[in-house]
């Protein structure tokens, strides 16, 4: 049998950076080998269940291209793949490991419960459960009966000798059976199973070969193969992930920034770079290749390549990788990419969109090398779209001019408008140079008040190409209103 892997995924949250590594590196170990990508919902805890956080899934590995081999809406020989479905093979297990004696049932109620750990709390203990329930007597388990006490089925953890499985990346690993948790819950009392029932029966039925999964499991592993153990099954081959850390050395967390994958599409992207740079989160090809698409990590990846010690998400890097695969995009393609954020900054209505083809052409080019992300389009274009509504006179005079200098300047060059949108840019420029010879100011001094009058910044796309898409009507009605603030500035002054 091929390799055979999953991404078991439970629908609480919204998918984010670690969880897609996870994702990831699952996808590409099966694609590189030539074995199957499962997709499992574990949606066993009712009660953080979000419909919410599964469309998210759906739509975040849609967006990243991965393409699920069996999953709930693929189909597969080994569904359901939603847990929820499979509740009748968890229990029929759960009993069967009871009868084995592997398992109890267990009737301590919530209070009794809580009282426990209240009461360890205060003697700065934490042992967990006192496995009251481990050997009660025929008598006492009918007395709950009668009271009609909903039991649940606890795993028996042995209180002698030790568990050893070996990970991956990390080698052998014992734990005295005394250290694992003193008998978890396998089954709740609503019938629904605990992660870790339901885990390990599927990972068997399903025919996983490898769990790849994040290190935050692993406190879990010997407790689940003390349950392989119980039901006679062999585990498969463990793998769990180097951490996701921030740069500052910290687990990955908000304080960081945005982790979840939809805040990153939102803010513009690419799932080129997103995929690039969270691959090389604990894993690397060599010491220098930094590029890597999607297709070529499906055929590269290997697990011999990640790395035990924990991995970084740079945001940086992030924000480099994405500026360089913009910049790989036509000018078509990034045309498509960015008409949804111009319509969502209410700068075009979709019904326009036909006439505007050649505008959103010229934009496109004009701002595409600029661009980090794309919703960036908004600070770089939206001066086309808009009037300014207010100059800040700050902004628009140079710091070493005054403002009947900045007015001189502008009237020079609303003087040679005309001649400029005659002329193509190189010619352009070198008319500005000359205008500004002749006044005796700096080129950037020149263009500066030109820049902020025309675009309402003092960063714009380059500024010839930007004063053209304009159009000469537009670019002297906003040099004229500077033109005019700026003399109620000159007079205040006076
Ligand atoms: N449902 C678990 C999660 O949300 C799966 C852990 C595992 O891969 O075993 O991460
Ligand atoms: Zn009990």
């Amino acid at each position: 049998m091929g390799i055979r892997v999953r991404y078991a995924p439970s629908p609480t949250g919204l998918q984010h950076i670690g969880g897609i590594r996870t994702a990831l590196f699952n996808y590409f170990f099966a694609r590189s080998r030539n074995g199957e990508f499962i997709l499992r919902i574990e949606d066993t805890d009712r009660e953080r269940y979000s419909e919410n956080a599964l469309n998210d899934l759906h739509n975040t590995l849609k967006w990243l291209g991965i393409e699920v081999d069996e999953g709930p809406e693929k189909g597969g020989e080994y569904g359901p793949y939603v847990q929820s479905e499979r509740t009748e093979l968890y229990r029929e297990h759960a009993r069967r490991l009871v009868e084995s004696g592997h398992a109890y049932y267990c009737y301590c109620s919530q209070e009794r419960l809580e009282d426990l750990r209240e009461k360890q709390k205060k003697d700065k203990q934490d042992f967990g459960y006192d496995r009251k329930c481990r050997d009660l007597t025929e008598s006492e388990i009918e007395e709950y009966k009668r009271d009609g006490v909903k039991p649940v089925i606890r795993l028996k953890i042995p209180l002698e000798g030790e568990t050893v499985f070996s990970d991956y990346l990390i080698g052998e690993i014992k734990k005295k059976n005394i250290d694992i948790s003193p008998d978890p819950v396998l089954l709740k009392s609503d019938g629904y199973p605990t992660y870790h029932l339901a885990n390990v029966i599927d990972d068997h039925f399903m025919n996983i070969t490898h769990i790849l999964r994040a290190q935050e499991w692993l406190p879990s592993c010997p407790l689940h193969v003390v349950l392989y153990d119980a039901l006679g099954w062999k585990p498969p081959q463990y793998c769990h992930l180097p951490m996701v850390m921030g740069s500052n050395g910290q687990k990955l967390s908000k304080r960081h920034g945005a982790t979840a994958v939809r805040d990153f599409i939102e803010k513009g992207y690419l799932s080129e770079a997103i995929i690039n740079n969270v691959s090389l989160i604990g894993w690397a090809y060599d010491d220098s290749r930094e590029f890597f698409t999607k297709e070529e990590l499906e055929k590269l990846f290997t697990l011999d390549k990640l790395s035990k010690s924990p991995g970084v998400f740079d945001y940086k890097k992030l924000d480099w990788f994405n500026g360089h695969y913009i910049r790989e995009k036509s000018n078509e393609e990034l045309k498509e990419l960015l008409i949804p954020y111009l319509i969502k900054y209410g700068f075009i209505e979709p019904e326009k969109l036909p006439d505007m083809a050649s505008f959103l052409d010229e934009i496109v080019s004009l701002t595409r090398d600029r661009l980090k992300v794309l919703s960036d389009i908004k600070d770089f274009a939206w001066f086309f779209f808009k009037e300014i509504d207010t100059y800040l006179p700050d902004e628009i005079i140079p710091k070493k001019l005054n403002a009947a200098k900045t007015v001189e300047i502008l009237e020079v060059i609303k003087k040679h408008l005309p001649d400029m949108f005659a002329k193509n840019e190189d010619k352009v420029e070198e008319l500005l140079k000359t205008l500004a010879e002749n006044l005796g100011v700096k080129l950037g001094d020149f263009i500066m008040p030109l820049r902020v009058a025309a675009t309402g910044s003092n960063v714009s796309p380059p500024i010839i190409g930007s004063l053209k898409l304009l159009g000469i009507e537009k670019t002297t009605a906003r040099i004229e209103r500077v033109i005019n603030i700026l003399k109620d500035e000159v007079g205040n002054n006076e």
